[in-house]
């Protein structure tokens, strides 16, 4: 009992000696190396930026636009609505990347250990620049943050609003630079783009919930805004979404089958 009791004293006190050499040489070293002092120096001029990747989540409560519907569909319709703040992402992403090479090379330049602006013959050369390389790989600024990524979750739910279902796909600057390229490529407000315009589309049809759907037929007394008529109401867009008409409560109505047929063959 008495032996594993000294056994632990000692290697304590041996620790706390340890300890306190290390933090001897740290000190010293902080204070002296040259090499350190200039890497400080370096770190204080660069500002990286941080950010977070951004993650889109939407359900939908019926099946049919939700079998429709891609991810990249959802990402493209969101770079049309955000596309000044996620090229603004892409713009830190870039600049992370020039200032990192540069800082890189800067790091590169001073990596000249064991020069010492007071030198004191008690400490070892040897360990001194042992330590000091631990220390200067320990104070280089960490990987900034390199590449901007957008993540789609789309999910199905029921009735009560549980998910069964989902979509997931993630999207990386390269992606995304490019569907942004596509969606400038527009002349007027119709895109030449058929691709991009179907996805955009097809999530713009996607907006009308069946919570918005009831919301029109109560709001049109669930009778056709045209004939009156209380049979087979369906929800129209008075401009079409083919003609850039969006699923905005003020462009939608309650029709019958009929009229919706009709308005669509005129
Ligand atoms: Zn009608």
């Amino acid at each position: 009992m008495n032996v594993v009791f000294i056994v632990i004293l000692i290697v304590f006190i041996l620790g706390i000696f340890f300890y306190l050499g290390i933090s001897i040489y740290k000190t010293y070293l902080i204070k002296n190396s040259i090499a350190l002092n200039l890497l400080k120096e370096i770190n204080n001029k660069y500002n990286f930026f941080a950010f977070k990747d951004k993650t889109i989540s939407i359900s939908y409560d019926n099946e049919k636009y939700f079998e429709n519907i891609s991810c990249q569909d959802y990402l493209t319709y969101y770079l049309r609505e955000n596309e000044q703040e996620v090229e603004k992402f892409l713009k830190y992403v870039k600049s992370n990347i020039c200032k990192y090479d540069l800082y890189k090379k800067e790091v590169k330049n001073i990596e000249n250990f064991g020069l010492y602006r007071k030198n004191i013959k008690i400490f070892s050369k040897k360990f001194l620049i042992f330590f000091e390389k631990k220390l200067f790989i320990k104070s280089q600024l960490d990987t900034p943050k390199l590449s901007f990524n957008i993540k789609v979750n789309l999910s199905r739910t029921d009735l009560y609003g549980n998910e069964f279902e989902i979509k997931k796909n993630s999207f990386n600057n390269k992606q995304i630079t490019e569907l942004l390229k596509r969606l400038n490529s527009k002349t007027n407000s119709f895109y030449n783009d058929r691709e991009i315009w179907n996805s955009l589309c097809r999530v713009e049809r996607g907006k009308v919930t069946n919570k918005i759907r009831f919301q029109i037929f109560e709001r049109d007394n669930n009778c056709c805004r045209i004939c009156g008529s209380t049979q087979n109401l369906q929800i129209d867009h008075i401009k079409p979404i083919s003609k850039g008409g969006r699923s905005t409560y003020d462009n939608l109505q309650t029709l019958c089958e009929r009229c919706n047929k009709r308005k669509d063959n005129n």
